[in-house]
This record gives structure tokens, sequence and C-alpha cells, in this order.
């Protein structure tokens, strides 16, 4: 399956993408631990995208166009996280996928108020330390997020499937299920005259 996650910073698509890669077995791709890991490396992606993750800014799209069309070259199945974050982004995964025939099955929308998601993020900054869960780093990747990334969300809209992410994370993942579930039947019912294709790789993979 073919899975995009979207909503803001501190909805909880980390947790939720983790669980789906688990259940679904496909690979978790989030751009943010991509770019974390080529900064703790040290890579010169690293050192280009630290001053930029710092003060909580997007990198420029061609950089992370670039670096999802090579991530997902060989993948069958994922669950993005964290891209596409702005329309241009959008627009060129549609085109990747398109080229090579294998467009999105399913897009999940994780909503949570601001209120909710600074309290989150300053929670996880207590526990995980992240220096972009500062307090003013935070509002300028909501105020991103709604500029720029909400109309990504509303691009997807006929296909979208919003789940309240103010409830718990076992809820969540419930509803999320129930979402893939009814893409996965979809995907089982066979076309009239057609001989019955019931390979499980359709569905899961
Ligand atoms: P995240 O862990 O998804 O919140 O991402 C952490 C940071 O990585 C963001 O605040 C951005 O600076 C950068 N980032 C991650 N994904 C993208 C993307 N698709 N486009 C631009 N910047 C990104």
């Amino acid at each position: 399956m073919r899975i995009l996650i979207l909503g803001p910073q501190g909805s909880g698509k980390g947790t939720q993408a983790k669980r789906i890669a688990a259940v679904y077995d496909v690979p978790h791709v989030a751009t943010g631990d991509i770019l974390r890991g080529a900064i703790a490396e040290g890579s010169e992606l690293g050192r280009r995208v630290e001053p930029i993750l710092e003060r909580g800014d997007l990198v420029p799209d061609d950089l992370m166009v670039d670096l999802i069309r090579e991530r997902l070259a060989d993948e069958h199945g994922f669950v993005l996280d964290g891209f596409p974050r702005t329309v241009p982004q959008a627009e060129a995964l549609d085109a990747m996928l398109e080229e090579i025939g294998k467009p999105l099955d399913v897009v999940l929308l994780l909503e949570v108020s601001d209120d909710i998601a600074l309290e989150r993020l300053l929670e996880r900054r207590a526990e995980e330390g992240r220096r972009d869960d500062a307090p003013d780093v935070i509002r300028n990747r909501l105020r991103l997020y709604h500029g720029l990334t909400e109309p990504v969300v509303a691009r997807y809209h006929p296909m979208l499937h919003a789940v309240d992410g103010e409830l718990t994370v076992g809820e969540v993942f419930a509803a999320v299920e129930e979402a893939l579930g009814q893409v996965a039947v979809v995907r089982l019912q066979p076309e009239p005259g057609s001989s019955l294709d019931s390979d499980p790789e359709r569905v899961t993979r």
C-alpha cells in the first residue's frame, strides 16, 4: 500500500506511521528523520539543512523532491510522513508516482488544534530534547503548516480520510485501520468478469 499521512506537527503522525509500517509491512519514510540522520552523520546534506531545521523553516523543494525520488525509487509500498509539505512537492510526488503507474492508495489526515499540538511538542521537548520543539520555533513551524501545507491537504481532499488526532494513540490507530481496511477491501473486489486476484501482496504492499 502507498499511504500518505498528513497533519500538523504534534498530531501524532510519526507514532501512527510507525504502527502502520509494522502492521502493514511497509517502510516508514519520514523526511524529518532522514534530515536529522544526515545532520547526525555530518554529511554535506546535513550541514546544509541543519540551520534550516533549527529555525523551523522548510528545506527547499528541489532538494526535498530529489531526496524523496531517490528514497522511493525501489519501494512498492510506503507510509510517507513529513512529505509533501508544499504544493510544488505534492505536484512532484503525484507526477513521480503517475510516471511509474503507482498512485497513492490512501491519504490520512490527523486533525489536532494548535493548542494541543503546542502542548504535545513542549512535552516532547522535555522528553527528547528536540531543538526545534522550542516555543518560538514551534510557532514558526505551525505557521508554515497553515500557510504552505494546508493547501496540500486541500489538494488531496477527494481521497482524504480525516481522523481526530486528539484521541488516544490506540483510538486513532483504530480509526486509521478502519480507513486502510476500506481501501484494502475495495482493492480486493474483483472487477465483474475478471479473474479473482487475491494475491495478498496487492493488499499489503
Ligand atoms: P518533522 O520531523 O517532519 O517535523 O521535520 C523536521 C524539519 O525537517 C522541518 O521543520 C523542516 O525543517 C524539515 N523538513 C522535513 N520534511 C520536509 C519537507 N517535506 N519539506 C521541507 N522541509 C522539511
